[in-house]
């Protein structure tokens, strides 16, 4: 009997054993991003004013940062709970390897939670897996 290969990956995405650049800097941007009626979709109530141009995550503005939107034992496992209406400020973050080149910001908060920057060899790759063979 022939026995299809199949494709496995062999490792999860590394930001979700990390979140910490949702812990570890002010999260800025447009105060539009919050306003519905402009289009925004940042939960307004988990942001707060910064300026006279720009919101804040909520949490992420204090001495220790950490968003309130973030689900996260930082360095094990994170969630942003709100992945789908998150600010164009975390969407433009760029874990480092994903397209080829470290990020600095990625390695920094990394470091400051006492994590190893990111390698090339952290990201998922598949790979194709023989299924038992038959007798
Ligand atoms: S610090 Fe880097 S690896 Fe960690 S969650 Fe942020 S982008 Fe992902
Ligand atoms: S909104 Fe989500 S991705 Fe952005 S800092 Fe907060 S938890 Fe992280």
């Amino acid at each position: 009997m022939r026995v299809e290969p199949s494709v496995a990956l062999v490792m999860s995405h590394p930001c979700l054993a990390c979140g910490a650049c949702c812990a570890a800097f002010r999260v800025s941007f447009h105060w539009s991003e919050a306003e519905p009626a402009l289009g925004g979709t940042v939960p307004r109530e988990l942001t707060e004013t910064f300026d006279a141009h720009r919101a804040v995550m909520r949490g992420t503005w204090a001495r220790v940062p950490r968003c309130i939107a973030l689900d996260a034992e930082v360095g094990r496992y994170s969630r942003c709970t709100i992945h789908e209406r998150r600010p164009s400020t975390c969407r433009e973050v760029m874990p480092s390897w994903e397209n080829g080149a470290a990020d600095p910001q990625c390695d920094r908060a990394r470091r400051m939670h006492g994590l190893a920057p990111l390698t090339p060899a952290d990201w998922p790759t598949a790979r194709v897996v023989e299924d038992d063979a038959p007798a």
